[in-house]
């Protein structure tokens, strides 16, 4: 509904709270500009107030509110406190801080029917798990030092030893307020906990400097259903969300996932104030690992495919340094790997690599004249690569069909000179790991 907005210019509230949600919402945005809605909703709040409820209320003093109209100002409106004691900052503009502005906030939306709705379900799913003891609500948790205390929504004490503190994540306006707990639970050898009413994929990418990405990007919701598959059991059911890194064409995306999963099943991280399911921080550092892994590989292959392959080569010297770290072994000379690397590259490209041949069957060839003891990596390789066809293909003469009739009685004999260089078995595995895994079953 478009047209101008209804409500006045200065309203002295200028703030309202919904009690069933906890919402807090600029007045100006709950009067909008739909006249006919406004007249509804103005009636439905005098109801309620007669009925001594109240539908909305004065985040700053809780006290309910109605609807009033300016009639001499063109029929605009503004909220105004049910009862008017005169002692709320809002209208009596005394001066509270930010922070206590934000601390009266916090507290009202606690109140929100919503909110103490959740606690319930928190607590009764809590009782449903034989893990969970001392289940208590809203009590004061006090410091080792006595003057410092929290009171979270929740608290339990898990299998005897760690007490978790479960706070319900009301709204991303209290982040600042609820960030500094954690260094109170983590001082008290505790853990917290934190609780969403709903997911929502953009409010969770908000809160990512706060509580999201402070719990490995992991998030919990809990609700009607979380009881109901809490009950049925026995254990404390959470719905998890969480964004997870997933290699994509050598990028790393980050996904959203959920899953819902026991309390048991999650990591208890009480150093790092975490709680979570996935551990997607250790994923990504992971791929990141991987493709650093896969980028040194692929410089090497680049290197083997397109240089003279000198052993006085930078690339090469610089190579033995980074395989060896890795506990991979390359020798000091390029020839000693010449076959054994010309031909794997060639079965896993499809063409010939590093030799002057013009096709792949020449390449087949070459091993299988000169290079006996690469012969059983290389049949490996071609099982892998799958390139049998290619070499029916290009076998024109008959001559690669006679090699492998000649090949295979030799192997079939245990003839030493088809025995395969061990100590190229961690090159192998390093660079062709799927030609490792068949090769590693082969005798
Ligand atoms: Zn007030």
């Amino acid at each position: 509904m478009t047209g101008p907005c209804l409500c006045v210019d200065d309203p002295e509230i200028d703030e309202v709270i919904n009690l069933d949600t906890g919402i807090i919402s600029p007045a100006r945005k709950v009067i909008g500009s739909d006249y006919d809605r406004l007249e509804k909703l103005r009636m439905e709040l005098a109801e309620a107030n007669a009925s001594g409820e109240s539908l909305y209320a004065c985040p700053i003093c809780m006290v309910g509110v109605y609807l009033s109209c300016r009639r001499k100002d063109e029929k605009r409106f503004f909220f105004k406190h049910r009862t008017e004691n005169g002692n709320c900052p809002a209208i009596t503009r005394s001066e509270l801080s930010k922070d206590e502005m934000l601390a009266r906030k916090y507290n009202a939306a606690k109140e929100s029917r919503a909110h103490i709705r959740l606690k319930e379900i928190i607590a009764d799913s809590l009782r449903c798990d034989p893990g969970f003891s001392e289940v208590e609500t809203e009590k004061v948790w006090r410091g080792m030092d006595r003057t410092k205390w929290r009171k979270p929504d929740v608290q339990a004490l898990w299998k005897g030893t760690i007490r978790i503190a479960f706070e319900i994540q009301l709204s991303t306006t209290f982040l600042h307020v609820i960030a500094e707990r954690r260094n109170f639970y983590r001082q008290e050898g505790g853990l917290l906990c934190w609780i969403f009413k709903s997911f929502d994929q953009a409010e969770a990418r908000m809160t990512q400097d706060d509580i999201f990405h402070n719990n490995n990007r992991n998030l919990f919701i809990a609700g009607e259903e979380t009881l109901k598959a809490s009950a049925a059991d026995k254990a404390l059911m959470l719905d998890c969300h969480w964004l997870e890194p997933q290699a994509v064409n050598g990028e790393v995306i980050d996904a959203w996932c959920e899953e819902r999963v026991p309390f048991s099943h999650l990591q208890l991280d009480a150093a790092g104030q975490r709680v979570f399911f996935r551990d997607c921080d250790g994923l990504k550092a992971g791929l990141a690992h991987q493709a650093g892994e896969e980028a040194l590989k692929q410089r090497f292959f680049i290197w083997w495919r397109n240089s003279k392959r000198s052993w006085q080569d930078a690339e090469w010297n610089e190579a033995r340094q980074e395989f060896k770290k890795r506990g991979v072994f390359l020798p000091e000379y390029t020839y000693d790997v010449l076959g054994l690397l010309n031909g794997l590259y060639s079965a896993r490209e499809g063409e010939c690599i590093g030799w002057k041949h013009p096709n792949f069957i020449s390449a087949a060839n070459t091993v299988a004249n000169s290079y006996k003891n690469v012969i059983r990596a290389f049949r490996a390789a071609l099982l892998v690569y799958d390139r049998g066809d290619l070499l029916k293909r290009e076998d024109k003469k008959g001559n690669w069909a006679k090699r492998v009739i000649e090949y295979k009685k030799k192997l079939a004999e245990g003839d030493k000179d088809y025995d395969r260089d061990e100590q190229y078995d961690p090159l192998i595995a390093f660079l062709f790991p799927e030609v490792w895994a068949v090769l590693s079953g082969d005798k």
